[in-house]
């Protein structure tokens, strides 16, 4: 083509720029668990000082600290990308020609980068490339020989954090005094600047990779009570230690039950419910603490690990496994275990709740083989096959309840989500649990169809993998999409963590509001007259969200 020419696909697409000190490494070595291959970075106001529509290379001033972070990331076989909105491209403020000398000037003071992605476009352009939309991130892991889902993007500003969520990338805040409060709150992972940032994910990445790998084990008793949402986020660290395993056996109580059966790796399932993890539970009856230890010794396990989340203790189990005979447990506790556990590990709060279990896994010595990548998966064969009556895939499952009400879409603004999405063109299928049929038929009579009670969890799972996007709560049902590859509009009371409860490694939009007074109260049912951190959500975000997934790089497995 002509240089004269418009090619109208670029018009609308990302340019791309080889970097100056580009190094031309191949793939990543095929090394087990790796969770990154590449960051990318925001430029202005993240590498550089932000001096608007820049395009005088005498004005570039690095941000302190960032060449040597940067060079900390090269050192560690991470490769590099800039992904930058220059709108001022697109309203005239400055050339190509001087957006290249700025770039030249950046690599010349940091260093150079593997690649530049650079959305010219303004917002009127309606590109699918400047941030938040996800376009820039998917071109850059393209760019770089990866996935998205093996990026980290770091930048200042709410758009940059909700491109890398968009794309199914993780997204660092590093805020400046332009960044907005409601940013911050919506952040599931927020550093105070990129040096601090740096150190974040070169400590993530090295804490699901064993220092030493255990020796063969025959059999090991994994452990992770509480509801399928628990288990089925646990599911990658499960999977590292049935690779050095013969044999795996996973206890698990009645509410995780159905999730225990859909995860690869597990031969044996015992169900048993532990007082001091469920939500609502009966009397401790000495005789059933009795048998239920009896059972564990009978497992003839060679070690334990003990999955938990940040709030729950290992260490009542940890005892009756020593009063099993188990002489090897690995376990997560802040709390001092005395003789109680072999391998005590500590996580730093916000870390991604699959990843903090990875980590307990690679401290007992198991990380995932090479080709298994980290994210959530369900067995084969485990998913029902999809009831014909739902249709072609490509639907929008929205589901609004949730075990914790807390958690839950209010029933009116499901139905008006639910109305909106209809309007919009989608096709709306509206599940939930045999409990949830009356909330269930009052959304689908306001657009969709409704499936409530009709499906257990790999029913579900089965209509979940074929939708364009799942709409939902922080809620087990999340998961199933993130195990799938299916987008979610995320529903998030932030009654716990984003960064540890969020839909791990898929496209995601998040909506509500992060700052609402229930923040990190763990509160089962709503302590705020309302509900306010969900009942705000517009419904018109919500078709927008669905949008934002489903037109540039959708699913991503
Ligand atoms: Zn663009």
């Amino acid at each position: 083509m002509r240089q004269d020419q418009e090619d109208p696909y670029q018009r609308r697409s990302a340019r791309v720029y080889a970097g100056a000190g580009r190094v031309g490494r191949g793939p990543a070595a095929p090394h087990g668990g790796v969770l990154y291959d590449a960051v990318l970075l925001d430029r202005d106001g993240t590498l550089i000082e932000d001096v608007p529509y820049n395009g005088d290379p005498e004005k570039v001033r690095p941000l302190p600290g960032v060449r040597a972070a940067l060079d900390r990331l090269r050192a560690a076989g991470l490769r590099l990308a800039v992904v930058t909105n220059q709108s001022g491209l697109a309203r005239g403020y400055f050339d190509e020609e001087q957006m290249r000398a700025v770039h030249a000037r950046v690599e010349e003071l940091l260093g150079g980068f593997d690649a530049w992605l650079v959305c010219p476009h303004d917002d009127a352009d309606g590109c699918d490339c400047r941030k938040p939309s996800p376009g820039l991130v998917h071109a850059a892991a393209r760019e770089l020989g990866t996935s998205a889902s093996r990026c980290v993007l770091v930048g200042d500003i709410g758009r940059d954090v909700g491109a890398a969520l968009a794309a199914g990338a993780a997204g660092v805040l590093v805020p400046t005094p332009v960044t907005r409060p409601e940013e911050i709150a919506a952040a599931g992972w927020v550093a105070p600047d990129l040096p601090s940032a740096v150190d974040e994910i070169l400590r993530r990445q090295r804490a699901v990779q064993p220092a030493r790998d255990a020796d063969g084990v025959g059999t090991a008793l994994v452990v992770r009570s509480d509801s399928a949402g628990d288990v089925l986020v646990t599911g990658p660290a499960i999977r590292a230690v049935a690779a050095g395993a013969r044999r795996v056996v996973l206890l698990c109580g009645p509410r995780g039950r159905a999730a225990a059966e859909l995860l690869p790796g597990v031969d044996e399932i015992i169900e048993h419910p532990l007082p001091w993890i469920d939500p609502a539970p009966t009397p401790v009856d000495p005789d059933d603490m009795r048998r239920l230890t009896a059972r564990l010794a009978a497992v003839g396990a060679d070690e334990a690990v003990v999955f938990t989340s940040f709030h729950q203790s290992a260490l009542p189990l940890a005892l009756l496994l020593r009063m099993a005979g188990i002489t090897r447990i690995a376990a997560i506790s802040d709390d001092y275990p005395g003789a109680l556990v072999d391998i005590r590990h500590r996580v730093p709060a916000g870390v991604p709740e699959p990843e903090r279990a990875l980590s307990l896994a690679a401290a007992a010595g198991h990380r995932l083989p090479a080709g298994d990548e980290p994210v959530l998966r369900l067995r084969d064969g485990a998913v029902a096959s999809r009831p014909a009556a739902v249709g072609d895939p490509g639907y929008v499952v929205l589901h609004p309840g949730s075990a914790a009400s807390s958690r839950a879409c209010p029933t009116e603004l499901a139905a008006r989500i639910a109305g909106a999405l209809s309007a919009a063109g989608h096709r709306v299928l509206v599940t939930g649990g045999p409990d949830e049929r009356t909330v269930t038929a009052r959304v689908a009579a306001a657009g969709g169809t409704d499936l409530g009670g009709t499906t257990d969890l790999a029913g579900l799972a089965a209509l979940v993998a074929d939708a364009a996007a799942v709409v939902v709560g922080n809620t087990g049902p999340a998961h199933l999409a993130a195990a799938a590859g299916v987008p979610v509009v995320s529903l998030f009371a932030p009654t716990v963590p984003f960064g540890q409860w969020g839909p791990y490694r898929v496209p995601t939009v998040r909506l509500g509001d992060a700052g609402a007074p229930c923040r990190d109260t763990r509160a089962a049912s709503c302590p705020v007259p309302g509900h306010p951190c969900l009942s705000g959500v517009d419904p018109a975000e919500v078709v927008e969200a669905v949008r934002t997934l489903t037109v540039s790089g959708g699913g991503v497995r």
